[in-house]
């Protein structure tokens, strides 16, 4: 097995590209190998012939073209929490970002640069120093760059838009070694589709995002009731957000109870619903609104308070930490109907893993406000988007998470409207056309043709040029 994963290098090749490479080149044989081709999902085993961990740009693009010659597969990763490994490859080449975790932030423009191997937790920490923040996703250890090539959701999209709807401005690597910055002015249709459009058309080295004052303290947490009062809960959830200004963003969780210090023993393990959620506006006027959801019924946990909303954006790191199993199937639904109620209920009372839930983004607010045209995500309209995860710490036990996250997804399935490409597993081009939607994905795929013909960044959700 290792000698496959090396046999395809030429060690003089090797050489040559480490006499100029700022970064670090890691082989089988190097010591730190077995740390650096590891991702998130433990699912995921692959051997890479080669790690490039590139210090800047001019080390990807060094990378890129050692590949290209090689003829090595390429693999791009940031943060590494591709849901179906797409971050790593066997044999090929993994140019890894990881080391470029440069920040700027300009208070005065309420803007900032930032490299593609930050995580969400480091860019929160530079620009709450501000008192600001741009969408961000909802796990601290997740990657910047391949959350918002896909779109980019999390607590502030329906207050301020989707992490996409926040960029100005990419520094991009095409798949031929060019270096180019693509914006509203510049290469703009090359902008239109990194914005969604995932890593197909060139490898982004640096985002320009626009900022927004947030926080620091934010009204944020869960409510927790016991399964059997799902039914009723999350109908009048329904109609509760139904009025719900865009500072709120909600998302109804259906699990067990986490073994955590903030749940009381007695209750660890039992199957429970969950409203959590984030208020990003007037911390008086967040509580005004939360009241209602507050009174309903006899709550088993109210853990909504004010607190620094970076505390806020690692609440959930714990319950997705690197090297467990994950499994994963979404949809996008328009309407959380008493039917998509019922299945919910029925199928988050079943769940067997303590790891495994479901979790139902709200969405809605700025994220629908903005053209359906101006970027290549699809499902500004939806009214949730569905994260279904058969998890499991152990591979025992996976098959059986994954059959049950199946089976929930396709009793939803006379409900799908579209997906979102980042909450993808390894599902087939019919799937990726539905997810863009046809119009889209046609010009997607055009912009393919242009920028990638070869299809040289294929390990992604990938947008074929034929
Ligand atoms: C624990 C967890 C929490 C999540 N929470 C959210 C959330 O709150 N909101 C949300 O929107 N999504 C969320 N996601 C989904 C997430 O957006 C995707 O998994 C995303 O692809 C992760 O990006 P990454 O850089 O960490 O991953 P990687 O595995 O490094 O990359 C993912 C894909 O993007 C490509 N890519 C990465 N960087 C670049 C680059 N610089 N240039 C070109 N291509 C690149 C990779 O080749 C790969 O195809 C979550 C995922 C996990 C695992």
């Amino acid at each position: 097995m290792e000698a496959a994963a090396g046999e395809r290098l030429e060690p003089a090749a090797v050489d040559e590209l480490r006499a100029s490479f700022g970064g670090e080149l890691i082989t089988h044989a190097d010591p730190g190998y077995e740390e650096h081709r590891q991702v998130w999902n433990a699912s995921i085993d692959r051997r890479p012939a080669l790690i490039a961990r590139c210090q800047g740009v001019a080390d990807v693009i060094a990378a890129l073209r050692f590949a290209r010659n090689a003829e090595l597969e390429v693999a791009v990763r940031s943060g590494g929490h591709s849901f179906p490994g797409h971050s790593v490859c066997d044999d090929g080449i993994v140019i890894d970002l990881r080391r470029m975790t440069g920040i700027r932030v300009d208070p005065e423009t309420r803007t900032a640069r930032v490299q593609a191997g930050v995580l969400n937790g480091e860019l929160d920490r530079e620009t709450q120093a501000f008192g600001l923040a741009t969408t961000a996703g909802f796990v601290s250890h997740t990657g910047v760059a391949g959350l918002t090539l896909g779109g980019g959701i999390g607590w502030l999209h329906r207050k301020h838009g989707l992490t996409i709807d926040q960029v100005l401005a990419v520094d991009v690597v095409t798949a031929d070694g060019q270096f180019v910055r693509a914006s509203e002015d510049e290469n703009p249709d090359l902008f239109w589709g990194v914005r969604g459009g995932g890593g197909n058309f060139g490898i982004v080295t640096e985002f320009e995002f626009r900022l927004h004052e947030v926080g620091p303290t934010v009204l944020a947490g869960a409510m927790y009731w016991p399964m059997k009062d799902a039914p009723e809960l999350l109908r009048f959830y329904r109609d509760w957000i139904a009025e719900a200004p865009d500072e709120l963003t909600t998302i109804p969780i259906l699990r067990r109870a986490p073994s955590v210090e903030t749940v009381p023993a007695e209750l660890r393990g039992e199957h429970i619903v969950a409203i959590a959620g984030c208020w990003s506006g007037d911390l008086d006027e967040g509580e005004a609104f939360i009241r209602p959801l507050r009174e309903f019924g006899s709550s088993a946990l109210d853990i909504w308070q004010p607190k620094p909303y970076r505390v806020h954006q690692s609440t959930f790191d714990a319950a997705y930490p690197h090297g467990w199993h994950y499994y994963f199937r979404s949809c996008d639904i328009a309407e959380m109907t008493d039917e998509v109620i019922d299945i919910a209920c029925d199928y988050g009372g079943r769940i067997v893993s303590p790891v495994t839930s479901a979790a139902l983004w709200q969405m809605g607010g700025a994220v629908s406000r903005v053209d359906e045209s101006a970027t290549p995500f699809n499902g500004r309209a939806a009214a949730h988007t569905f994260n279904i995860n058969g998890n499991s710490i152990e591979s025992e036990g996976a098959d059986a998470e994954r059959e049950w996250a199946r089976e929930f997804w396709s009793a939803l399935e006379p409900y799908h409207t579209s997906v979102y490409v980042n909450f993808l597993m390894e599902e087939g081009e019919e799937r990726l056309r539905q997810a863009y939607g046809a119009d889209r994905y046609d010009r997607l795929k055009e912009l393919k043709r242009k920028y990638d013909p070869k299809n040289v960044l294929h390990l992604n959700q990938n947008i074929r040029p034929d």
